[in-house]
Order: structure tokens, then sequence, then C-alpha cells
């Protein structure tokens, strides 16, 4: 849905929109099944990658979707955890990217939000848990009441010192 204040979707952003019209319209998401199951041979962070690649249904878009993955150095990957870093994670694309932050949730599942500036200070912060590619397009179309904020935006160290919005 491109606007004049927007730039028009790549074939991520459409498929996410898609979906979460569908899901708006019918009240169901799309059955995507268990994640990947982590096996011992697995790198973890390859392991992220695909379970990532899953709840966003990239592999049935019909062509490969690049992502970058890495430690991230800011976050923990449990909360309060101070042994291992979070994951991130960066779709690429010709003129702009979007960032993930994996970590483990309260429950031990792992959980992705999206990364982007923080509304009061501008540093990159957790905004958005996506938990599946119709949470994704309500992210684009800005129906944040639908998804409610992610619960590591207030405790995220990312934060520049002082923010209002750190809690
Ligand atoms: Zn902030």
């Amino acid at each position: 849905m491109p606007s004049t204040t927007m730039k028009p979707f790549n074939d991520v952003e459409t498929a996410a929109v898609e979906a979460a019209l569908k899901r708006a319209q019918t009240g169901r998401a799309a059955w995507i099944g268990p994640d990947p199951a982590l096996h011992s041979q697995d790198a973890e962070l390859r392991w992220v990658e695909a379970v990532l690649r899953h709840r966003l249904s990239l592999l049935t878009l019909g062509r490969p979707v690049a992502i970058r993955t890495g430690e991230d150095n800011t976050h923990p990957l449990v909360a309060g955890g101070r042994a291992f870093p979070a994951v991130a994670l960066t779709i690429p694309f010709a003129d702009r990217t979007l960032d993930f932050l994996a970590t483990y949730n309260d429950d031990g599942r792992l959980t992705f939000d999206v990364v982007s500036p923080c509304h009061c200070c501008g540093k990159p912060v957790p905004t958005e848990e996506i938990d599946r590619l119709e949470d994704l397009g309500d992210y684009l179309l800005q129906a944040r009441d639908a998804l409610g904020g992610s619960p590591r935006f207030r405790t995220s160290p990312a934060h520049a010192a002082g923010c209002p919005a750190r809690g």
C-alpha cells in the first residue's frame, strides 16, 4: 500500500501486509506448524535464523531471502542474563533493512522483536514483538494497537542514558 509518505513495499513487506489484511478479514492467521528443531549439530545462530524464516513463512515466497545473523552485544539472550548475547538478525533490501532481535522470553520461547528507533531517544530498540508474518504486516501498516508493543521495549539497555521510555 505505497503512499506519498511511504516507500513502496518490497516482496517480504508485501507478503506481510497481505497476510495481515487476510487475518484482519478472516480473524484467522495462516497455519505455519511447529518451529524447526534445534539439532545438536546445528550452530545456534543458524537455528535462530531458521526459526525466523519459519515464523515469517519466508520459504513460501518463492525466492530466496537473505538474512544476516550475528550476536547482539547490547542485549542479553534472557532477561537479566549475563552469559550469552542476544541474536541480531537483519533482512537487507536495496533501500533499507528490517532488523530483528531474538531473545528468550520468560517462558523460554525464542522470541523475535522488530528493532526500530525509540520514539523518545532515537536509539534502535526492540519495538514490537513479531511472532509471525501477519504481525510484521500489522507493524508495517502501523496497526500497533493490534500488537501492543514489545515487553522488551522498556527494559532494553539500548536506550540512551536517561531516556524516559526506559522504565
Ligand atoms: Zn529510548
